[in-house]
């Protein structure tokens, strides 16, 4: 257990599949230096994955942690409570998160990045409290328009595919990955598919936080065009990581903190 005081951020980087291959921040070489790291947090939903805390060239302070992906003993819902109590603590308001998706449209290939701004949540297993509570969290418009539009210009720069500013991410429980039978199901609901989106998405809006996510394709879903090679997945993991982690980067330096954006109006006081 560990009970130091959670540092002061504005900002935040989710980590996952997308950036695992490599070491985020030191390894984009945009610049960002390390402050502090392996800060664990007790919170009153248990103990938090290992945080890092770093400041980018532009002199903003960022906490990153991997959330992505399963802790022995912890579910995926106490995982994001966990993370989200941090983040709140530590006065977040503006949260990018990085993953690797399947195609669900048949138009999109391996390597493609698409910056969501809808999805549908299929899990079934989450923890659906919030962390603040009390609020109204409109999702019309889930995604900040403005650090999407951030995340876009630099996937532009730096992506190895096509680039997508819109796209909808229908979210699934895992760990494993969907049947044909499902697949077929869920295809006319979304372009890309994944495991991250939710709660993070709403759990965001929920603290009051601005959220962006930068998806890259590491793999048809079943079904879809053609199945997919493991090698190739293996292959994007760890060639497209350092790539990912200066899109984020650049990204979260770009964003100017004074464009408006309808977030905030988006959460309300609860009538109930
Ligand atoms: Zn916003």
């Amino acid at each position: 257990m560990n009970s130091r005081a959670i540092p002061e951020a504005a900002w935040a980087v989710i980590g996952g599949s997308g950036t695992a291959g490599c070491d985020f921040p030191a390894d984009a070489g945009a610049g960002a230096s390390v402050l502090d790291d392996q800060m664990i947090f007790d919170t009153p939903d248990g103990v938090s994955p290992p945080f890092r805390l770093f400041e980018t060239a532009a002199g903003r302070r960022c906490l990153t942690v991997r959330l992505h992906g399963w802790r022995e003993g912890v579910s995926r819902g106490a995982a994001s409570r966990q993370v989200f109590r941090v983040l709140a603590q530590a006065g977040v308001r503006h949260i990018f998160s990085e993953a690797g998706v399947g195609a669900l449209n048949h138009l999109l290939d391996p390597r493609d990045i698409v910056i969501p701004d809808d999805f549908v949540d299929l899990t079934t297993h989450r923890d659906p409290e919030p962390v603040a509570g009390g609020n109204l969290l409109i999702m019309r418009d889930p995604v900040c328009p403005v650090m999407s539009a951030a995340l876009v210009e630099s996937a532009r720069q730096h992506g190895r595919g096509r680039v997508f500013g819109r796209g909808t991410c229908v979210v699934t429980e895992g760990p494993r990955f969907e049947s044909r039978a499902e697949i077929r199901m869920m295809q006319p609901h979304g372009d890309i598919i994944g495991q991250s989106m939710c709660p993070e998405v709403w759990l965001a809006r929920d603290i009051g936080a601005c959220y962006a996510a930068l998806y890259i394709i590491v793999n048809h879903a079943e079904g879809v065009v053609r199945d997919w090679e493991h090698p190739l997945l293996k292959e994007i993991f760890e060639r497209d990581a350092v790539n990912q982690s200066r899109m984020l980067l650049e990204a979260l330096d770009a964003v100017d903190e004074k464009s408006q954006c309808s977030c905030a109006g988006l959460r309300k006081p609860s009538l109930l």
